[in-house]
């Protein structure tokens, strides 16, 4: 039978090294966080090799009696925590005591400090775990820890160790996250006696972001502000115009603790849902303060997940932050200097006569029958009075009166319920936009005068061009119209308001069995969009009921597409999702498609629905609807300045 033994505690920190430190930039980032939490007002560091060397950190905080200093890298030893409760209290980066007694154990570790009011300062050194004994020595206030040689005692590790430029990245990004989360702080970094960042304090976070990430991106930046009595969210996001490929760019810090936490990285892609195309990530640099008492930090060594009490509140509070700041923004993707190129080479497919009229006949009906969309009398300003919308089913798209304005609406508030946001119409509604803010207010006032439509050229068959205040105004017709479409019908089915056709003869289609199972669990959801399933024996569904809207996607195509999003996932998607999705299917097939020749009045039309979209800048998968081309872009291009 084996032999159960208690482990020597070197063998214990040396387990308890393996989860903390990991590599030079965890060394980094521990002790950073110690320089934060002892209050120092300039903090550098120096790395040489990557770290794998030396990593020194320099601050000039409380300092360290020299009673304490054999104490301080002793394992399970911080004056951060006295008691089991305080775990639950704690508000600096610090509590586990074990960061000083990890990198001590598997490197060549320094201190000295000397604590204000000392005359002088003391010096210990480790080696491998092994402390030296403590020597005076002159220095100022503060602590430097010198830790060289990482690993040098445990060649594994060592062996895992990447390229220098490799590990100096990680440094780096660990270097980063804390001086972004104290911008108060001056912070220095140099690396192989090369300085890298010299940070002098500031008040302006939009400053320190800038040093990181250049003053383009931080220009760019939206500022967010929000939450409730208890949590509040604060910081900046970028505009849906810069994003990235992966999600390392969303900087997030609860209670000034940089964290990654999977649901508010949902929170964020949900806020630039259908802003972004897909695969594409938001920046974020958003702070959120919650009381202590509300969160776990001792949910990981490395102190980088936390658990919230109340995760869902934490969820909406952002989600809302993001949200009211998106529809108060103008959203209009800048072309950048030199991105301006008309080399769209595909042919415009042509669309066949009959798809042509059935798309009419959609639009129509999603013009007239929608909940949210009335006739408005030309000339009527948006606060003009609407007159309710008389059904006219089947009349084709008027190709010469120009389609008629739907009443804006207005911010959109937090999430209700069902998590879609609020879609009552009201008027006021969304900033105009800026190339035609003088008619809209010249048209609020002389509500019996025609409103003066926007001149607009279609070129290639599928861009709107017009002329703006700022410039000129580049649409792409396609992206537009789904948007358009894309709202509106959302619209309808929030309004329950969708109408179902009974199928004279139901409708038979064989699936998988686990997607026969998943869109029979879906039917009640599958019948908010009109569309009426039944098990029909075996793994078949049968359609009996299909919404109006659809007529021109063949039901059995759209139930098999429905049943493999429904599969597709690893859980259930969400009601909300499936729903999205289907609108974006649908409203990009009844779109105008790039190639379609629209009549002067058409392009009107559109142009002048572009305002009572809420986000008329991005079609729903994302890609942009509208260019600007500034008259300074224009001057400049054109040597005039
Ligand atoms: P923790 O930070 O979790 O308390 P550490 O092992 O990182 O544990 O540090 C142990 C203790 O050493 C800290 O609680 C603190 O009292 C002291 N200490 C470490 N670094 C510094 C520093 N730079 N300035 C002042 N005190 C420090
Ligand atoms: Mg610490």
């Amino acid at each position: 039978m084996p032999e159960i033994r208690q482990l020597p505690p070197n063998v214990v920190n040396k387990i308890a090294a393996g989860e903390v430190i990991e590599r030079p930039a965890s060394v980094v980032k521990e002790l950073l966080e110690n320089a934060v939490d002892s209050g120092a007002t300039r903090i550098e560091l120096s790395v040489e090799q990557g770290g794998t060397q030396l990593v020194r950190v320099a601050d000039n905080g409380c300092g360290i009696d020299p009673a304490q200093l054999t104490l301080a890298v002793a394992s399970h030893a911080t004056s951060k925590i006295c008691s089991a409760e305080d775990i639950f209290s704690v508000r600096t980066l610090g509590f586990r005591g074990e960061a000083l007694a990890s990198i001590a154990e598997v490197s060549q570790l320094r201190i000295r400090s000397r604590a204000a009011g000392r005359r002088a300062g003391a010096e210990l050194e480790v080696v491998g775990g092994v402390a030296q004994g403590v020597a005076p020595c002159g220095c100022d206030v503060g602590t430097t820890v010198e830790v060289r040689n990482l690993f040098y005692n445990t060649p594994v590790r060592r062996k895992f160790l990447r390229a220098t430029q490799t590990e100096m990245g990680h440094a780096t990004e660990s270097f980063t996250r804390l001086a972004l989360a104290s911008e108060q702080v001056h912070f220095v970094l140099r690396h192989n006696e090369r300085l890298i960042y010299e940070l002098p304090p500031t008040d302006s976070w939009r400053e320190r972001i800038a040093t990181f990430f250049g003053p383009e991106l931080a220009a760019s930046l939206l500022a967010v502000a929000g939450g409730d009595g208890t949590i509040k969210v604060s910081g900046f996001v970028a505009d849906p115009g810069q994003s990235r490929a992966n999600n390392r760019m969303q900087y997030l810090f609860l209670n000034g603790r940089y964290i990654r936490d999977r649901s508010l990285q949902h929170a964020l892609s949900e806020a630039y849902r259908g802003l972004l195309l897909t695969g594409r990530y938001p920046i974020a640099f958003l702070r959120l303060e919650i009381p202590v008492e509300a969160v776990d930090v001792n949910v990981h060594p490395t102190k980088l997940e936390v658990r919230f009490q109340d995760g869902g509140g934490v969820y909406s509070q952002l989600l809302a932050a993001l949200r009211t700041r998106f529809l108060t923004s103008d959203l209009t993707a800048r072309v950048p200097a030199g991105a301006l190129a008309w080399s769209e080479p595909e042919a415009a497919a042509v669309e066949p006569e009959r798809a042509a009229e059935v798309r009419r006949q959609f639009v129509d009906w999603a013009r007239t029958g929608s909940a949210g969309v009335t006739d408005r009398p030309a000339g009527a300003g948006p606060a003009g009075a609407a007159t309710p919308t008389t059904p006219r089913p089947g009349t084709p798209l008027p190709r010469q009166t120009p389609l008629e304005l739907p009443i804006p609406r207005g911010p959109v508030p937090p999430l209700g319920s069902a998590g879609w946001p609020g879609t009552s119409p009201h008027p006021g509604g969304l900033p105009p936009a800026p190339w035609d803010a003088d008619e809209q207010h010249a048209a609020a006032s002389r509500p019996s005068t025609p409103v003066p439509r926007p001149h607009a050229l279609q070129v290639h068959n599928r861009y709107l061009v017009a002329e703006s205040e700022e410039g000129v105004v580049v649409i792409d017709q396609h992206a537009l119209h789904e948007r358009i479409l894309y709202e509106q019908l959302r619209e309808k089915v929030l309004a329950g308001d969708v109408e179902t056709q009974r199928l004279l003869v139901p409708e038979p289609v064989p699936l998988a069995p686990a997607e026969a199972a998943a869109v029979l669990d879906a039917r009640a959801l599958l019948a908010e969009l009109g569309i009426e399933v039944d098990a029909f024996g075996g793994d078949t569904v049968l359609i009996s009921g299909y919404p109006a809207m659809l007529a021109n996607l063949d039901p059995a195509e759209t139930v098999r597409q429905l049943a493999a999003q429904l599969v597709g996932g690893e859980k259930l998607p969400a009601r909300r999702d499936l729903l999205d999705d289907l609108l974006h299917m649908i409203s990009c097939k009844a779109a105008i498609k790039a190639g379609d020749r629209l009549s002067p009045e058409e392009v009107a039309s559109l142009v002048e629905l572009r305002h009572v979209v809420q986000d008329a800048h991005h079609c729903p998968h994302g890609r942009p609807t509208t260019l600007v081309l500034t008259r300074e872009e224009l001057d400049r291009r054109f040597k005039r300045t």
